[in-house]
């Protein structure tokens, strides 16, 4: 009898505790539904947020600010959290106003690298996307706020070294070319063992050069700091004296070369770079490709396509997606035994990005391979 009751009284306990839980829960609900949830609160991040190194802003569907971290208010020298105000209000940074309204229409990841106005010269990297609901509807962007400055200052100082070092082997290079020059003229016997050792160190001090002259121009393109004298280019006038300077070269290797690019295409840019860039695919069309190397141009679509193509051996698929790469080869050998450094292709890139341009390689294997540089053109 007494199993009895006892049992009764646990059955009774445990009904009672799971209906007070069960309230509890409920009341527990309810009240976090009726609480008004804010943008960054419905992300249910603010607490991430507020520690991370990185500064962080949110902006509602106007482009006012609903968050902003306090790395974000250290970054950018803010007294206080800048909620409620839009960024031009808070930090007065076009770029990044522009981000917010280009997020409020579309559906992207943005990212920007943007100086600071201030006298440190300080970068960042923003990186932004947009927050829609379920439905699609714009609800407002977050945007991270990467410090760059440590980087860009190692990159800078990297560069200068680079540049410097160059420079600086340049002079005893030429030295050793005008003595080694001098010996060979004066060397009668061609066939003699000094001759050929002295046309080997003719030919290695040669490549060097190449090389010297090849890193200084890449470093100079990649410093950032260089102006480009952009005019009207005549692009088959352009593609002409490219040819009529590798004439002679292709004419050895018994290579056609042509130029397809219609008469009175121009294009705004800077001639003598777009020339080294030209010349560059032109040299590696004769060097690496087949009997044939054709420049053409269209423009279309705002946008003018300059290509160079050859009817050579191809570049592989992998090699396709390294190719523009500094150093890289597809066949090292191959490109020192015909005077290569590796970097053309790097100058061709850096040259065609500094003129708002993309540079792209299309290729099958056996079937030659097409190098094309796109550049933005106004439309009329
Ligand atoms: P390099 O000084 O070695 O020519 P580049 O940067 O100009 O350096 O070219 C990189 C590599 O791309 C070359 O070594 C070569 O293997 C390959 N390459 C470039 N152009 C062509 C081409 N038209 N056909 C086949 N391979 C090419």
């Amino acid at each position: 009898m007494t199993g009895w009751i006892v049992a009764i009284l646990l059955l009774s306990g445990l009904i009672g505790l799971h209906l007070g839980w069960r309230r509890r829960y409920r009341l527990l609900a309810l009240g976090q539904a009726a609480k008004p949830a804010g943008l960054t609160d419905a992300l249910g991040v603010t607490d991430m947020f507020e520690n991370m190194a990185e500064g962080v802003l949110v902006t509602n569907q106007k482009g006012i600010i609903e968050f902003a971290n306090p790395s974000f208010c250290k970054l950018f020298e803010l007294a206080a959290e800048p909620k409620g105000q839009t960024v031009m209000e808070a930090i007065r940074i076009h770029e990044v106003h522009e981000l917010v309204n280009l997020l409020r229409q579309n559906n992207q990841v943005v990212q920007e690298e943007i100086m600071l106005p201030n006298l440190d010269q300080q970068f960042l990297q923003v990186n932004g996307v947009a927050i829609r609901d379920r439905n699609e509807n714009h609800r407002g962007a977050i945007f991270v706020f990467h410090d760059l400055t440590r980087l860009k200052r190692l990159e800078n100082l990297r560069q200068e070294f680079v540049a410097n070092v160059s420079h600086e082997l340049r002079t005893p290079l030429s030295i050793i070319k005008g003595y080694v020059e001098t010996l060979l003229d004066s060397e009668t016997d061609a066939e003699s063992l000094s001759h050929r050792f002295l046309k080997k160190i003719e030919n290695h001090s040669n490549r060097l050069t190449f090389l010297i002259e090849d890193i200084l121009a890449l470093s100079h393109l990649e410093s950032g700091d260089i102006g480009l004298d952009q005019r009207e280019v005549n692009v088959r006038q352009l593609a002409e004296g490219v040819l009529d300077g590798l004439r002679e070269m292709a004419d050895k290797k018994k290579v056609r070369l042509e130029n397809g690019v219609p008469e009175n295409l121009t294009l705004f840019a800077d001639s003598q770079r777009l020339f080294q860039a030209l010349n560059n695919l032109v040299e590696n069309g004769i060097k690496y490709g087949g009997a044939c190397v054709r420049v053409s141009a269209t423009n279309a679509n705002g946008e003018l396509d300059l290509c160079v193509e050859d009817n050579g051996p191809g570049i592989p698929a992998e090699a396709c997606d390294r190719i523009f790469e500094r150093f890289f080869r597809v066949d090292k050998a191959r490109s020192r035994e015909l005077g290569g450094t590796g970097l053309g292709l790097s100058i061709v890139k850096h040259v065609t990005q500094l003129h708002g341009g993309t540079a792209r390689v299309e290729s099958t294997l056996g079937q030659g391979a097409s190098f094309h540089l796109t550049f933005p053109t106004p439309q009329t």
